[in-house]
Order: structure tokens, then C-alpha cells, then sequence
């Protein structure tokens, strides 16, 4: 089976590898020249675990293309699925202009019945749109081409995309007719007879599952974020809560976990599309509006700690910071706490001294040289009054508490992710500050 994936970014390149990976023929295209160039080569512009070794092999053997030209592929392909970027607008609204510009390249192009199945994250009603552009073009042509339009949504996770994408816990499809859904049934039919799941449905109800899910993840951490910042204030322990309560079977413990706020490429920008689509259908989503001002007030949760610690003296002190990435496993900083964290201390008149293990690059490119970058996590805490934890990898979860001791100015560690234990850090005189302990 041969198909076309548009936008080479994380979910398109997963997606691509996966696909050919299981046989499929992958044509990717990006508008980005020099990204092509790279993957041509075998290059990958991202970080993800294990995602170059797939692309390689994929490449090497003759199942995975790359190309800025839709044209060149778009003889052989059944499918096309469309996986570009759909960033926040000035109101929060998804901003679909390249899901539209992917739906003209596509009618400018095709010659026989193809679908156009997107991928991207788009709000209830784009099917219908993207429809209209197609027919507008087709219109211009001068031709009258059968199509399909389809909604595939993707959940994989940034860091543990190629599992996800392999071994996912459901595959949610939306069509309008048997043509489009017997070629994606051809498409996951490896899928099925390794017993996942694969959801059928109307279109708005695939493109309204996504909205939700993520939504309800970014509730799940944001009434956690709530419930912590109020055991601070009452003396319970947001640790014992979470046991508390995750073991009640109809909460489950997954996404129970309190922090410093979540971030990333997804969860900000699909709240915020979500509550403007209630807006333009006159309808007020009240729960997700508090997720989202739970989730701005948290990012700020770590400065407000430190402001409180220095009792509100904070010019010309040094602070380090642990983790750059809006999560482990990736070198994604769209949306990242640390960000607002960073931004809040240059602001008050603190030095930063800042180590991710892969984000680095991606940091110096959006805030330039106001932090201190540094090689290795040690480096970072040399004479720093504080040190803050604002990504989890897993280097981190066991310091040298010793040598990071000797190594500060001050005793004072922030811990945004609650991975320590309070009383390994006394023990080498350092005290450490919690969310919601
Ligand atoms: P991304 O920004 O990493 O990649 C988008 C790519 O599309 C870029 O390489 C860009 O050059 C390319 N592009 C833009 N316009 C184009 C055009 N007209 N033709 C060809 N290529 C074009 O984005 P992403 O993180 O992969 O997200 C893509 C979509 O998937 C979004 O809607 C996002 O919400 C959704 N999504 C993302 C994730 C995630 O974890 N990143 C997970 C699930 C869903």
C-alpha cells in the first residue's frame, strides 16, 4: 500500500516510520527544504527515542521517501494523510491556515480518487472545511475528481511516540463513507489482527475525541495542581492523597501527579481551541476554563516558593535549573514551564544557570544567551543560592546530594515534580520544597 504523510514534524515523521515500518510505502513531505535535505540523508531534526534508528532502516530499505513535492507521489498514493501544525491563534483558537494550505496542494494535485485523512489536532467542523477548500480548487481546475476527507487523530506521546504509535490503546477513525473507511480499515489491518483497537465513527465525534482526551488529561493534572497547592495550606500530604485516592478502581492512578504545571505542544493549545469552540457555539466549557487558570497560576508556583524563601529579595541571586523540556524523553520546549520560570527570575534580577540533557540547542534558539548554559548537571549548581527541578528526566532522580551541597552557595532545592524524598536531602543539609507537601 502506498500513502503520503504532509508535515515532517514529531507526529508526521513518527507516523511516516511507523507506517513503513509495518510494510506500508511512506512518502513524507514537508515544505521545510532543509528538514528534507536532513532526512533524505538519514538525519533526524528531532529528538525522539529510537526514531532515527527506524527512519534509517525504513530508508535503507526503499519504503520511506522524503520530498517537498506532493506531486511526486501523489499518482500512487490512496491516502494522503495530512499531519502539519495546528498552533494556537491570537484567541486561542486553533489556527488551521496549513491544514488548508495541505488541502489546496492536495486538490492541486490529485487525478483519481484519493483521501485526505488529517491527522493534525483539529477542532469539530474542519472536515467540513477542509471539504470546501477541495472543491474550491478542484472547482478551479476545471475537473470534477472523487475525494474522501477522514479524521485520523493522533495520541502518541512526545518521548514514547514509537511505542504509542505501535502498540496504541485505541485508533480512533472518522468517515463519512464505506470507500474511506474500507481504505483505512486496508491501512490498520495489521493493527487489528494484533488485537487493538480500532473506533469507527462519524467525523465530529473523531475530531471532538481528541479535544476531550487531552482535555481531560490536562483536568486530571490540574485538579491534582489544586488539591496540592491547598494540602501546602491545610498540612496533608499530596503523596499520600494521590495513594488515597488512585486506588479507588473508578479513578484509577494514571495522570494523578502534581507539579509545577504541564506544558508541551498539545495540552495548552487544545484546552485553550477547546474553550474557544464553546465560545463560538455560545457555549461556556466552565471545567476546562479553571484547567487552564489552574495551569497558568501553577507555572508560576516555583517562582512564588523562591520569592517567599529569599522573603521577596531575589536581585543578585544565582539559581539553577534542572530540565529545560516540557517532559523527559524529548527536546520539545513549546509551552514548557521552564520557560515562565526563566523568564519570571531574569525579570527579578536572578543569574540562571540552566542543564537539559537533549534541550539545550532548542532553549539557546528561543531565548538566546540570558541564561548560563551548562555542560552537565553539576555545573549548573556551582554557587547557586537554589537549584530547581523543572523536568524529570531520569538523570536526575539520583544526584550525588554530596557533591551538589559542596558544590552550591545556598541549601535550597525546588522540587517541581516531586521525585525527591525530603529527608535524603536533609541529610546532607539541604532542605527541599515540594508541590503540595
Ligand atoms: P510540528 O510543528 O512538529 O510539525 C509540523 C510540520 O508540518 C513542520 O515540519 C512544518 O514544516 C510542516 N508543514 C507546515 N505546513 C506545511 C505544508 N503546507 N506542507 C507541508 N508541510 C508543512 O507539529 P507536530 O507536533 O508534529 O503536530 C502536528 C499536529 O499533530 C498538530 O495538530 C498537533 O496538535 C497534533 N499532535 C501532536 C502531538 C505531539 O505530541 N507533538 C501528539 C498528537 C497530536
Amino acid at each position: 500500500m502506498d500513502i503520503a504523510i504532509v508535515g515532517t514534524g514529531y507526529v508526521g515523521l513518527v507516523s511516516g516510520a511507523c507506517f513503513a515500518e509495518m510494510g506500508v510505502n511512506v512518502t513524507c513531505v514537508d515544505v521545510d527544504a532543509s528538514k528534507i535535505s536532513r532526512l533524505q540523508l538519514g538525519e533526524i531534526p528531532i529528538y525522539e527515542p529510537g526514531l532515527d534508528i527506524m527512519v534509517k532502516q525504513n530508508l535503507e530499505a526503499g519504503r520511506l521517501h522524503f520530498t517537498t513535492d506532493l506531486s511526486y507521489c501523489i499518482d500512487n498514493v490512496e491516502l494522503v494523510f495530512s499531519a502539519v501544525g495546528t498552533p494556537p491563534d491570537e484567541d486561542g483558537s486553533a489556527d488551521l491556515k496549513y491544514v488548508f494550505e495541505v488541502a489546496r496542494t492536495f486538490a492541486q494535485n490529485i487525478k483519481k480518487y484519493t483521501v485526505l485523512v488529517t491527522k493534525s489536532t483539529v477542532p469539530v467542523g474542519t472536515a467540513k472545511k477542509v471539504k470546501a477548500v477541495i472543491y474550491e480548487e478542484l472547482k478551479k481546475r476545471g475537473v470534477d475528481i472523487p475525494f474522501d476527507v477522514a479524521s485520523n487523530p493522533e495520541f502518541l506521546k512526545e518521548g514514547n511516540a514509537l511505542k504509542d504509535f505501535m502498540n496504541p490503546d485505541r485508533i480512533v477513525i472518522g468517515v463519512e463513507n464505506e470507500h474511506a473507511r474500507n481504505l483505512m480499515d486496508k491501512l490498520y489491518k495489521p493493527f487489528v489482527q494484533n488485537n487493538y483497537q480500532v473506533l469507527f465513527m462519524d467525523i465530529p465525534s473523531a475530531e471532538m475525541t481528541k479535544y476531550a482526551a487531552n482535555s481531560m488529561l490536562a483536568t486530571r493534572i490540574s485538579f491534582m495542581n489544586d488539591i496540592a497547592n491547598l494540602c501546602e495550606r491545610v498540612g496533608a500530604n499530596v503523596d499520600m492523597v494521590r495513594y488515597g485516592i488512585g486506588t479507588d478502581a473508578r479513578i484509577g492512578a494514571k495522570f494523578l501527579y502534581s507539579g509545577c504545571g504541564y506544558g508541551g505542544s498539545c495540552f495548552p493549545k487544545d484546552v485553550r481551541a477547546l474553550i474557544q469552540t464553546g465560545r463560538e457555539n455560545g457555549y461556556e466549557m466552565c471545567v476546562i476554563e479553571a484547567v487552564e487558570k489552574v495551569n497558568t497560576r501553577q507555572k508560576s508556583v516555583i517562582f512564588d516558593k523562591l520569592f517567599n524563601i529569599f522573603d521577596k529579595k531575589l536581585k543578585g541571586r544565582s539559581v539553577a535549573l534542572w530540565g529545560l523540556a516540557f517532559k523527559p524523553e524529548t527536546d520539545d520546549m513549546r509551552e514548557a514551564t521552564a520557560l515562565v520560570v526563566i523568564d519570571k527570575l531574569i525579570k527579578a534580577g536572578v543569574k540562571v544557570s540552566v542543564y537539559d540533557p537533549v534541550a539545550i540547542d532548542e532553549c539557546k534558539r528561543r531565548i538566546g544567551n540570558v541564561v548560563t548554559y551548562c555542560k552537565n548537571m553539576y555545573e549548573t549548581v556551582l554557587d547557586a543560592d537554589a537549584l530547581v527541578l523543572v523536568t524529570e528526566w531520569e538523570q536526575f532522580h539520583f544526584p550525588d546530594w554530596k557533591r551538589v551541597k559542596k558544590l552550591m552557595k545556598g541549601n535550597v532545592v525546588i522540587d517541581g515534580r516531586n521525585i525527591y524524598r525530603r529527608k535524603d536531602l536533609e541529610k546532607e543539609g539541604i532542605i527541599c520544597y515540594g508541590i503540595g507537601k
